[in-house]
């Protein structure tokens, strides 16, 4: 079962969200959030920009002499999610032989940055996401909890949610 670190991050924001997108059922291009996320991302770091793709599990934003990976986050507001993103970076590459450092989350529209590490204790905690990431994409029903319609209302999914 291939799982993606959207999907990590997904799992950490809402895990009705992270249900849909595992079906395929993306709304996120009708999302004028995502959209200014992709603006940032294809022009705040052009010329250091490397990014990479592997095994289409691994999407690092760009990575530096293959010790530090960087994820470009447009806000903080869902700052733990971006978080665990960025170790299951970490940890995946780790697992494919590949020791990075550290990650990097970046701000660019509050000229920001956090180091992440991963460090041992990361591990347990880890592997029960990924755990419970593929419990919720092999199920056929949805998580029954929705997050605060205050939060929701930004959501791309929102229609399929609440109407
Ligand atoms: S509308 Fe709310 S509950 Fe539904 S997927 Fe989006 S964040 Fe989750």
């Amino acid at each position: 079962m291939k799982i993606t670190g959207i999907m990590v991050y997904y799992y950490l924001v809402c895990k009705r969200k992270l249900w849909y997108f595992s079906k395929d059922i993306t709304m996120e291009h009708n999302s004028e959030l995502v959209e200014i996320g992709k603006i940032l991302d294809e022009y705040s770091y052009d010329r250091r920009k490397k990014s990479i793709l592997v095994k289409d599990i691994i999407n690092v934003d760009f990575v530096e002499d293959w010790k530090i990976i960087h994820e470009i986050k447009k806000s903080k507001s869902i700052e733990e999610a971006s978080i665990w993103q960025v170790k299951y970076y970490i940890y995946m590459l780790k697992k494919l032989g590949v020791e990075i450092e550290k990650g990097i989350l970046d701000y660019p529209s509050i000229k920001e940055r956090e180091v992440i590490l991963f460090e041992e204790e990361d591990t347990r905690e880890m592997e029960n996401i990924l755990e419970e990431i593929k419990n919720i994409i092999k199920s056929e029903k949805i998580p029954k909890d929705k997050l605060r319609k205050s939060i929701c209302n930004k959501c791309a999914y929102y229609e399929l949610c609440y109407i």
